[in-house]
């Protein structure tokens, strides 16, 4: 247990916000994405999104680092609050593609795909 910096209440040591006013109680959260595993190219790499948080401005940002098989970062960038918020819109707006809808023939005949792996 310990206390929340923006209210001062008590935390779970494991909590990432404040029970009692939602605050942020990590300085950045950190998560790694898979990459498309059809396209060879990218296949030994990760999309790594770092989320700072903090007081100011300039603290707050989403940083996106592509990492490669030896664990090293081979490029980064930095958006600020407003431009990582237009980039979720954008992927959520413009939503996964939906397959294209099998004929009739096709249906008929079983030759429909069976839709998406995993
Ligand atoms: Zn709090």
């Amino acid at each position: 247990m310990r206390d929340c910096p923006e209210c001062g209440g008590p935390v779970e040591a494991t909590f990432h916000y404040c029970p009692w006013c939602s605050a942020p109680q990590r300085r950045k959260l950190v998560q790694f994405f898979h990459p498309h595993e059809e396209l060879e190219s990218d296949r030994a790499k990760a999309l790594r999104v770092s989320r700072y948080f903090g007081r100011s401005e300039e603290e707050r940002h989403v940083r996106f680092s592509v990492w490669n098989e030896t664990g090293s970062a081979e490029a980064a960038v930095s958006l600020d609050e407003e431009e990582a918020q237009r980039l979720a819109r954008f992927i959520l707006v413009h939503g996964s593609p939906r397959p294209p809808r099998p004929g009739p023939l096709e249906t008929v005949l079983g030759l429909a795909s069976g839709g998406r792996r995993r």
